[in-house]
């Protein structure tokens, strides 16, 4: 556009366009740092008029303190450099509700470089910050999800091994002892069987929450460690503390009396256990931790089931 256009000419046709635009104009005198003007569009936004608009003190108290002190040293910091820049904030409205706001910010300067005024742009994007914490909200809902168990609302697999791994290192470095124990439900193919599928899911979610309650360490976790298999990670247990855990867990699923009629053990419900407990140190490994509770619980399954079998590394 040349300075020919009719339209530098005409202040009214650019005051018309100025404001009736959704974004905001305003201009700021750099040596007094009061507002030149600002688009009347404002008082619709947030409630306070052009002419409260006095100085740049203004600016700065109708922002969330939380933003205040970031935004206005880089406004200024970006200003004084003669850089154009822009920033996010929420700016407070006349009835103590905030607008989130994107100022776009030109800095005009002198010949000799040195800021004159700044003109801007506010925008309101409100809605795009709600929209940018949906999903992040979203993004962390789909995370806990990774590593939840769909069924059974416990802690998958997953999670048990990235725990597991931490709590390793962890009882490495802290020279603690470290116990786990694996459960298998007995004969579940049966139960299956005679109660059929939809009730054999049921009883696998009776089954975590039962062991859940039998936890009580602020690290313990249980976890589904494979169909009808779970896990629990007990940090700091020592041998005798992972026998007593294993033993309440198999009292409470007692108590719980999940009617198996074709089980031997009472006609209820039971777990075998394989138990095991390591203080690692350079030569064992996690693998092996897992191998070694595996077999104990092979061994209970052996001894008659409805029983732990322990073993210390
Ligand atoms: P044992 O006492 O030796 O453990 O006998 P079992 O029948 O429990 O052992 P096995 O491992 O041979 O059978 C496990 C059964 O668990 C087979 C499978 O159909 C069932 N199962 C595994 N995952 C699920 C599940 O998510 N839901 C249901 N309903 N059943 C499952
Ligand atoms: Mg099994
Ligand atoms: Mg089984």
């Amino acid at each position: 556009m040349s300075d020919a256009s009719p339209l530098f000419d005409d202040n009214a046709v650019y005051r018309t366009l100025l404001e009736s635009t959704k974004a905001i104009p305003w201009k700021l005198d750099w040596a007094t740092m009061k507002f030149a003007y600002i688009g009347p569009q404002i008082e619709a936004l947030l409630g306070w008029s052009a002419e409260s608009w006095v100085s740049v003190e203004d600016w700065a108290m109708r922002m969330h303190p939380e933003d205040r002190e970031y935004v206005v040293n880089f406004c200024v910091t970006q200003s004084q450099a003669g850089v154009d820049h822009e920033a996010d904030y929420r700016a407070l409205t006349k009835d103590n509700g905030y607008v989130w706001i994107r100022d776009v910010v030109h800095v005009v300067r002198n010949d000799k470089g040195e800021p004159e005024a700044l003109i801007g742009f506010m925008f309101d994007i409100t809605e795009r910050k709600k929209t940018e914490e949906k999903l992040l909200n979203l993004q962390k809902e789909l995370e806990a999800l990774s590593f939840k168990d769909g069924l059974t609302n416990i802690a998958n697999r997953r999670r048990f091994d990235s725990s597991f791994e931490l709590e390793w290192e962890r009882a490495h470095n802290e020279r603690q002892p470290l116990s786990i124990l694996l459960f298998d439900v007995d004969f579940f193919k049966q139960y299956n069987d005679l109660y059929g599928h939809t009730q054999g899911d049921k009883c696998l979610v009776d089954i975590a929450q039962t062991l859940s309650l039998a936890l009580d360490g602020p690290r313990d976790l249980v976890a589904r460690y494979g169909g009808e298999e779970f896990v629990a990670l007990l940090p700091g247990a020592d041998s005798e503390m992972a026998q007593k855990v294993a033993e309440r867990c198999q009292r409470l699923l007692h108590k719980k009396s999940v009617l198996h009629a074709l089980s031997p053990h009472g006609r209820r419900v039971t777990v075998s256990i394989g138990a095991g407990t390591v203080t690692p140190d350079g030569r064992a490994d996690r693998a092996g931790f897992i191998k070694a509770a595996d077999q104990q619980l092979y061994l209970a399954k052996n001894n008659g089931r409805n029983r732990t079998e322990h073993v210390q590394l």
